[in-house]
C-alpha cells in the first residue's frame, strides 16, 4: 500500500505494523463446537473485516495437539489440555488482514474467561480457562507455523473480497 501520503509523524516501526498483512490461526475448540458457537464466532471475525482464507471441521489427532501446544509441554495441565483439544471436532480457520494477529487476540479476550472483558469472545461466551472455547495465534510467526500445521497444501485460499475498498482507504 502507498505510504507516501501518510503524515511523517509516524515512527517507522508503527508504519510497518500498520501496513503488514498477517495471517493467524483461529480454532473453535471442541466445547465451542458442542455448544453451537461456531457461527457466532466466525461472525465476529467476518464483521470486523478480516478475510477468511481457510475453514474446516476436523477431529484432531493427539500428536497434532501435542505439536501445536509443544511450548506448554512442561505445564501440569498439559495432559488435560491435550485431552480437551482431542475430545471432539474443532473448527480450524485461517484469517488474513493487516494487524489480524493482535486484533484477533483482543477479540478473543484473556485466557481465563472470568478475567476476559465483556464484549470479547471468551468474556461473553465462557467461564473457565479449561473450557475457553477458542484459540488464536500469539504472533505472526506462530500464525504461519500453526496454519502450516493444521492445513494441508491447497486448503488455504487466496482471494480478493469485493468489500476491500470499503474497509481500507
Ligand atoms: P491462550 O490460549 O490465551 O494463548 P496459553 O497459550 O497460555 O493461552 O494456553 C493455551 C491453552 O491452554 C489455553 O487457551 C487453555 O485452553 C489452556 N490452559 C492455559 N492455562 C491453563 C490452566 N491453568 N489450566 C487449564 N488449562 C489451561
Amino acid at each position: 500500500r502507498a505510504r507516501k501520503n501518510r503524515p511523517q509523524i509516524f515512527l517507522p516501526h508503527l508504519i510497518a505494523s500498520m501496513d503488514e498483512v498477517e495471517e493467524t490461526y483461529i480454532m473453535v475448540k471442541p466445547d465451542g463446537v458442542q455448544r453451537g458457537l461456531v457461527g457466532e464466532i466466525i461472525s465476529r471475525f467476518e464483521k470486523k473485516g478480516f478475510k477468511l482464507t481457510g475453514l474446516k471441521l476436523f477431529q484432531c489427532p493427539k500428536e497434532l495437539a501435542e505439536e501445536h501446544y509443544k511450548d506448554l509441554q512442561a505445564k501440569p495441565f498439559f495432559p488435560k489440555l491435550i485431552q480437551y483439544i482431542t475430545s471432539g471436532p474443532v473448527v480450524c480457520m485461517a484469517w488474513e488482514g493487516v494487524g489480524v494477529v493482535a486484533s484477533a487476540r483482543k477479540l478473543i479476550g484473556a485466557t481465563n474467561p472470568l478475567q476476559a472483558e465483556p464484549g470479547t469472545i471468551r468474556g461473553d461466551l465462557a467461564v473457565q480457562t479449561g473450557r475457553n472455547v477458542i484459540h488464536g495465534s500469539d504472533s505472526p510467526e506462530n500464525g504461519k507455523r500453526e496454519i502450516g500445521l493444521w492445513f494441508k497444501e491447497g486448503e488455504v485460499c487466496s482471494w480478493a473480497p469485493v468489500q476491500e475498498p470499503w474497509l481500507r482507504e
